[in-house]
């Protein structure tokens, strides 16, 4: 299984290190690029440090106990998400229904690919 954050679109919610079974995420700072982009996003989707407007937009002022684009976590939030581990993942999918950006993109062994759309 390949895993990979679209990284500009991670609000650094952690819900997705939070409901993964087998621990594929991890979340880094958004000041250190080389570890940012330690999966395998394509460049496309690599963290350049810059959020994408309409996510930040929509997320910036929400008060829900989340810090949204915070530069580092706090242990619960902030930071940005990275598939550190996607060769453990076991496609149960609750990182794709919990994943605020909608940022998440997983392709399975037969080149099927899943994208995350927030519930
Ligand atoms: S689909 Fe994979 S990466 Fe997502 S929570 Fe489940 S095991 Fe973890
Ligand atoms: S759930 Fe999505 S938006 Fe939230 S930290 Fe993980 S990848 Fe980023």
């Amino acid at each position: 299984m390949k895993v990979w954050v679209d990284k500009p679109l991670c609000t650094g919610c952690q819900h997705c290190k939070d409901v993964c079974p087998v621990a594929v995420f991890e979340m880094k700072s958004r000041k250190d690029m080389a570890a940012a982009n330690s999966d395998v996003a394509p460049d496309a989707n690599k963290w350049t440090g810059t959020s994408n407007s309409a996510v930040l937009q929509k997320w910036k002022d929400v008060q829900d106990g989340h810090k949204h684009f915070a530069d580092e976590n706090d242990g619960t939030s902030g930071g940005i998400s990275v598939a550190v581990n996607g060769e453990a993942c076991i496609l149960c999918q609750a990182c794709l229904i919990q994943c605020e950006g909608e940022c998440i993109h997983i392709i399975d062994d037969s080149n099927t690919e899943y994208k995350s759309i927030y519930a």
